[in-house]
C-alpha cells in the first residue's frame, strides 16, 4: 500500500495533471488524488491558445489530430459588425473537448508512473502528510491543484487576494456543421458569447455575464447572429456553470505547499488562457521542486500571470459599454493590423512595448471613429 511519495499533487484536473507530469520528469515520486472520476469534465471555452500548446509540448503531450480542431485566429462579432485577426505566422491553436484533454493528460501521467488515486477526496494536509479520510500518506512537497475554490488555499493560510469581479459562466454543446475555424467572441451589452468548434460536428458555446440568474439559452437572445446560427441546432451536452474571475492570490507558496492552476488565482475566461497558464506554471513549478526553490516559483508565477491579467482587464473594459465596443470594432475593421499586434501580445508573440504605436493609432481611431 502507497504510504510515502515526494510530490503529492491535490487534484487531478489539467493543473494537477501537468504538475505530476512535469514533477514526473524531474524524477520525482508523484502521486495525484482527485474526489471525482475520469474523464473529468468542467464549464470551459475549449481553445488552447498557441502557448498553451507550446507548453504542452514542454510536457511531452502533442494532441493528435484527430482529437482536436485547428483554430487560426479570432474573430469578435458586436454591433452588426465583426472583425478577425488571424495569430502571428508560426502560432496555431486548437480546440478540444475537456473531456478528450484530459484523458490524454491522464494517460500521459499514467505512462510516466505518477500514482492515479480517482474517487479520493482530500480531506486535510499537515507539515508533511495529505489526509484522505481515515488514510494519511507521508510527502516531503504538497501542490494545491484543487481549483478556483481551492481548500488547500484555506489550509495553507495563502487565501489573501488581490480585488476579485467575478462573473458567472455556463456553457454547453451543440450537434452541429462547424462555420468557423476561429475563436468567436460575440460583444452584447452586458454580457460576451464564445463559440467554438470543437470536432467536425460539435461546437462548443460559453456566455459570460455578471448576472448570476442570467442562463445560456436566455442570453443568447443578446446575440442575434449566434443565436441565429444555433437556431434547430440538437444540444449535445448538459449545461454547466462555473465562475470566472480576474484573481490575483499575495502568495503562492508556504513552507512546502505550492499552489497551482485555478487555485493559484484566476484569468478572466474572456481571455481563453487559463490552461495555458497553468501548462506553464506547472513546468516552473517542477523546476523550482527541482531546486527546493518555492519562492523562485512565486518569482515565475507572477511573471507568467501578468500579460494574461493584462489582456483579462484590457477586453473587459468592453464590458458594458456598447458605444466603447462599437468604435473598437470598427477600428480593428479599418486597421486590421492593429488586431492582429493585440492579438500577438496576448499569445505573448509580441511585447507590451511594441504597441505603443497601435494604442496611439486606436486611441485616435476611437475619437473619431
Ligand atoms: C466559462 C469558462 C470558459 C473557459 N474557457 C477557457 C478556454 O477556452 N481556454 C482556457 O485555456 N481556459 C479556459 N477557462 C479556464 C480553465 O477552464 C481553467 O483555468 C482550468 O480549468 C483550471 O484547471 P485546474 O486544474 O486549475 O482546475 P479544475 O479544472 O477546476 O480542477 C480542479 C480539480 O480538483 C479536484 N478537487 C477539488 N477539491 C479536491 C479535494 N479536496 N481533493 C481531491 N480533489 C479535489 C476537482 O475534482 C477537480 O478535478 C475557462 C473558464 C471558464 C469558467
Amino acid at each position: 500500500m502507497l504510504n510515502s511519495t515526494d510530490v503529492f499533487v491535490i487534484g487531478g484536473g489539467p493543473a494537477g495533471l501537468a504538475t505530476a507530469i512535469a514533477a514526473r520528469r524531474q524524477g520525482f515520486r508523484v502521486v495525484v488524488a482527485d474526489g471525482a472520476k475520469p474523464p473529468i469534465d468542467k464549464a470551459c471555452g475549449e481553445a488552447l491558445m498557441p502557448d498553451a500548446i507550446t507548453a504542452l509540448e514542454r510536457l511531452g503531450i502533442a494532441v493528435p489530430v484527430a482529437e482536436a480542431r485547428p483554430v487560426c485566429g479570432v474573430r469578435f462579432l458586436g454591433s452588426g459588425l465583426s472583425a478577425e485577426a488571424d495569430f502571428p505566422s508560426g502560432n496555431r491553436g486548437l480546440s478540444i473537448r475537456r473531456t478528450a484533454l484530459h484523458r490524454i493528460m491522464t494517460e500521459r501521467a499514467a505512462a510516466l508512473g505518477v500514482d492515479l488515486l480517482w474517487k479520493t477526496a482530500v480531506t486535510g494536509i499537515s507539515r508533511e502528510q495529505v489526509q484522505l479520510g481515515e488514510r494519511a500518506i507521508r510527502t516531503r512537497w504538497i501542490v494545491g491543484a484543487d481549483g478556483a475554490s481551492s481548500r488547500v488555499r484555506r489550509w495553507a493560510n495563502l487565501n489573501a487576494h488581490s480585488r476579485t469581479s467575478l462573473r458567472y459562466a455556463f456553457r454547453r454543446h451543440y450537434r452541429m456543421r462547424p462555420w468557423t475555424d476561429r475563436m468567436e467572441i460575440y460583444w452584447g451589452k452586458h454580457s460576451q458569447g464564445y463559440a467554438t468548434a470543437v470536432s467536425n460536428e460539435e461546437v462548443c458555446v460559453a456566455v459570460a455575464s455578471h448576472d448570476p440568474d442570467l442562463r445560456l439559452e436566455e442570453s443568447l437572445l443578446a446575440f442575434p447572429e449566434l443565436n441565429a446560427r444555433l437556431r434547430g441546432a440538437e444540444t449535445a451536452s448538459a449545461e454547466r456553470g462555473s465562475l470566472s474571475a480576474n484573481r490575483k492570490l499575495k502568495r503562492v507558496w508556504r513552507g512546502n505547499v505550492a499552489l497551482i492552476g485555478d487555485a493559484s488565482g484566476t484569468v478572466d475566461a474572456i481571455t481563453g488562457e487559463g490552461l495555458g497558464l497553468a501548462f506553464s506554471q506547472a513546468v516552473a513549478l517542477a523546476d523550482c521542486l527541482g531546486s527546493g526553490n518555492l519562492a523562485g516559483y512565486e518569482t515565475a508565477h507572477h511573471r507568467l500571470s501578468r500579460r494574461p491579467l493584462l489582456m483579462a482587464r484590457l477586453m473587459l473594459t468592453l464590458d458594458g459599454r456598447p458605444g466603447f465596443q462599437q468604435r473598437t470594432l470598427q477600428v480593428f475593421r479599418k486597421h486590421p493590423e492593429v488586431f492582429h499586434r493585440f492579438l500577438a501580445l496576448h499569445v505573448g508573440s509580441l511585447s507590451p512595448f511594441c504597441l505603443a504605436l497601435d494604442g496611439l493609432t486606436l486611441g485616435w481611431g476611437l475619437l473619431t471613429a
